[in-house]
């Protein structure tokens, strides 16, 4: 067993594990970003990810994730996921403080979004997120709205669209959970033809990550495997 007993390790057999999946699937290994999920850990968590090399972090919780932004502005070139739900009333200091939001699924968000996004800085990375497996308790939009969402998200200037998120259900049948993969993955091609500035599925976790590198992930969001299991 590798010694998973500090985030540096964890992280290099975390890397391993998409290395090997790439591999497996034919494709390179910096095709895949990989995406620290850092929602409930404290900020020298975050700290000591950093100082492994890490860069990307997701955050799913406003207030918990603004904290950690304030507690870590002179890690200047860390960039900032939102991937949680975000409620309207919450927009704006989601739209100052991170760089990208993964969790989009309504368009009042973004329009709030774009509206809040402060002009001085670079449009906000923005991915829609598709409920896939049509599960009531999951945010995200069903397939058949997608490209009609799509086109008005990317109508708005201070909102970047860069492609689309999702969750499958962890307990489907491996069948299932095929198909699943699979209509992301055909979905994410149709978006790349459509709009030039698509270029990130956001897809796999600790325990699919392989499953969503064969199926085209660009970004998994590794949680767990990295800082081990969360309290809450
Ligand atoms: C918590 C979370 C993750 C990370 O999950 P792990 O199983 O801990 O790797 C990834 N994506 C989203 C949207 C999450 O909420």
């Amino acid at each position: 067993m590798a010694d998973l007993s500090t985030i540096e390790n964890a992280l290099q057999h975390v890397k391993a594990r998409i290395h090997q999946a790439c591999l497996a699937a034919e494709r390179s290994s910096e095709s895949v970003r990989l995406l620290a999920v850092s929602k409930t850990m404290a900020a020298d968590k975050v700290i000591e990810a950093y100082q492994a090399g890490q860069r990307e972090f997701g955050e799913n919780y406003v207030q918990e994730g603004v904290e950690k932004v304030e507690q870590l502005t002179h890690l200047s070139d860390i960039v900032w996921h939102f991937i949680g739900p975000i409620q309207s009333n919450k927009t704006k200091v989601v739209a100052e403080n991170f760089s990208w939001v993964q969790s989009l699924d309504r368009i009042k968000v973004a329009r709030r979004l774009n509206e809040q996004r402060p002009l001085t800085k670079v449009p906000l990375n923005v991915l829609i997120q598709l409920n896939i497996d049509d599960e009531e308790s999951k945010s995200g939009i069903q397939l058949e709205q997608l490209t009609e969402f799509a086109e008005q998200v990317n109508s708005f200037p201070q909102l970047k669209f860069r492609g689309l998120m999702a969750i499958p259900k962890a307990t489907s049948t491996e069948r299932a959970q095929q198909q699943s993969f699979q209509a992301l993955n055909f979905a994410f091609n149709d978006m790349k033809r459509r709009f030039p500035s698509v270029d990130t599925l956001s897809l796999g976790m600790s325990n699919d990550l392989a499953t969503a590198i064969a199926h085209g992930s660009t970004m998994v969001r590794i949680g767990t495997s990295i800082f081990g299991k969360r309290q809450a």
